[in-house]
């Protein structure tokens, strides 16, 4: 019997998609750099399924390549070329087991998508913060899987701290779980944490039990023009001495990608301050009545009088701040309306981005003279997108002929500075030489070592985050 009948023993034609045209779109990353094929795409609808899947698989030495909403920035959710590799789809698994709002905790399957996870949260009166561009598509189990950050990680940390344990099944099937959503639980070595973050390379994540937090009661929202973008850093120590842990989102803005979004995004609006190189979205709340407005405005005229602030808009509605977010999160779609880009997700100490900026801006205007800088992104956690867009007129081949010399130069830029070539997309595949290059090799040997105890044959995303060891130079 060959290996599709096999399959359809083992799950049923129900759960298994094989022709051309339905696999199709799960068969290329969301930034369209890889197109791989599947010998099937899977559609698990229980635990059980994916459990006789990865255990028939890992029998039968098959490459299984788990796949959320398809949103990732690293190729981490695609098949390779060979057409042997099982792609495991998590969408049918997508219910919110449980939401416990006296105890803040939710069980959600990996399959929901994050703005449902919201949705079940906020019927609560609750807030499940985690907050991303592409909550509307990507899944809970893929910001797990690649430990997503966003825009409320100043506030809130990232994915794996709104985790307090997992259910995932292994790559022989067996199957680990830990949804009692105890705060504290000290037994043994924390599985959860290394679940999260390892891009289905050491399990399938199956369900999760995360951290509600209260609702906000009072909010306030503003677009900032700065100085300079030395100036984000003094003003974000400024707000945080005054209002602490109230300030929930940071994002920097270049005038540039302000542009962009106007040019290209035809709901944006331009929140018409004077024009300035760099722009802060800031956003404070409060769980109590509080008036934010106020508190802001002093620090925002404070920072007036001492020059880092040129301008700023307050949102005075739901509908204005609406309109500040998204110029916001517009970057990325007008930034592929503008034509070509070369990505970069780096992060550095706090401290220490309008170096980053400036130095980086060097390496651009020497290494790719074709294009232009748009350097955005979530600045309160030293972490931007270090984006190069394509001129216009400019030839495109010799743009892009710039890739690898300018990754280089700002990968080894970050690295010396003492940050990371990779804050929050993760590795999947188009990291990997990366990963080998600026890892120490004690810890690449750790990752290694783990990888193999958890997943002799190699069957979990198979050339995602590691390459085999008969892969590697
Ligand atoms: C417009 C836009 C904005 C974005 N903004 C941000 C941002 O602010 N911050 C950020 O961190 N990312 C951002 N991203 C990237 C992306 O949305 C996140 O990485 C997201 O967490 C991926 O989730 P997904 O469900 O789409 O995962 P996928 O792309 O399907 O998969 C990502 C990786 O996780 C693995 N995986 C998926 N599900 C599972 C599972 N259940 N078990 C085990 N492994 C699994 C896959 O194999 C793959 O390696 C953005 C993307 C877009 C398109």
């Amino acid at each position: 019997m060959d290996l599709r009948a096999r399959l359809t023993r083992l799950l049923g034609a129900e759960n298994l998609k094989f022709s051309a045209e339905d696999t199709a779109r799960y068969l290329t990353d969301h930034r369209r750099l890889y197109t791989g094929k599947a010998l099937a795409v899977a559609m698990p609808r229980d635990v059980p399924q994916v459990s006789a899947l990865l255990a028939w698989c890992n029998d039968a030495g098959i490459g299984v390549v788990p796949q959320g909403g398809n949103t990732g920035y690293c190729g981490g959710a695609t098949p390779d070329e060979s057409g042997t590799q099982v792609v495991l789809s998590l969408e049918r698994l997508a219910r919110i087991r449980s939401v416990d709002a006296d105890a803040q905790t939710m069980v959600a399957e990996a399959g929901c998508v994050l703005a449902q996870v919201q949705g079940a949260a906020a019927s609560a009166g609750c807030l499940f913060p985690l907050s991303l561009g592409s909550e509307g598509s990507c899944q809970i189990g893929g910001n797990l899987a690649t430990n997503a950050g966003g825009t409320a990680v100043l506030r809130y940390g990232m994915t794996r701290d709104l985790t307090l344990g997992l259910e995932a099944v292994l790559a022989d099937g067996s199957v680990v779980s830990n949804l009692s959503g105890l705060r504290k639980d000290n037994t043994g070595y924390d599985l959860t944490g290394l679940l999260v973050g390892s891009e289905g390379t050491l399990g399938v994540i199956t369900a999760a039990c995360l951290k509600l937090y209260p609702q906000p009661r009072s909010r306030a929202c503003a677009w900032i023009a700065l100085r300079d973008a030395r100036a984000a850093v003094e003003l974000l120590a400024g707000l945080r001495g005054a209002l602490g842990d109230r300030v929930t989102t940071c994002e920097l803005v270049p005038h540039v990608a302000l542009e962009l979004v106007l040019r290209h995004i035809p709901e944006a609006r331009d929140p018409g301050l004077s024009p300035a190189a760099w722009y802060l979205l800031v956003e404070v709340t409060a769980v109590e009545e509080a008036d934010l407005d106020a508190s802001l405005e002093r620090v925002l005229a404070a920072a007036a009088e001492r020059g880092i602030v040129l301008d700023a808009a307050l949102a005075r509605s739901e509908r204005q701040r609406e309109d500040f977010w998204r110029l916001r999160e517009s970057v990325p779609e007008a930034q592929r309306a503008a034509g070509g880009s070369l990505k970069h997700d780096v992060s550095v100490p706090v401290a220490r981005v309008p170096e980053l900026i400036e130095r980086g801006a060097a390496h651009v205007a020497t290494l790719a003279p074709e294009g232009f800088l748009v350097a955005y992104g979530h600045a309160g956690d030293g972490n931007l997108h270090f984006n190069v867009n394509q001129r216009p007129g400019a030839d495109a081949a010799a743009f892009r002929s710039r890739e690898s010399a300018l990754k280089r130069a700002i990968h080894d830029l970050v690295a010396e500075m003492g940050g990371s070539f990779s804050a929050e997309h993760g590795i999947g595949r188009l990291k990997v030489e990366e990963l080998e290059r600026y890892a120490a090799p004690s810890e690449l040997a750790a990752m290694r070592a783990i990888k193999h105890a958890l997943d002799p044959r190699g069957i979990l995303n198979p050339g995602k985050v590691l390459r085999a060891a008969r892969e590697r130079p």
